[in-house]
């Protein structure tokens, strides 16, 4: 049976707040804006990100090495 990867839709940065949602058409994260394309959160672009997905979409437990 083969496993079933569930992929984020959304990720937030634990550091610096930075929301970024997943373009599926594109195959890449971009920053989550609102309504009228206002960015929700850029954060910093001198975080290196920490994204909370790695908490709540753990499909495998120790990819953790560059933590
Ligand atoms: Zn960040």
């Amino acid at each position: 049976m083969a496993p079933t990867l569930r992929t984020p839709s959304e990720r937030t940065c634990e550091r610096c707040g930075r929301i970024e949602v997943w373009a599926e058409g594109i195959g890449t994260w971009r920053l989550a804006v609102d309504e009228a394309g206002d960015p929700h959160a850029v954060g910093s672009p001198y975080c290196i990100h920490e994204w909370d997905i790695n908490g709540t979409f753990a499909p495998f437990e120790s990819d953790a090495a560059e933590a």
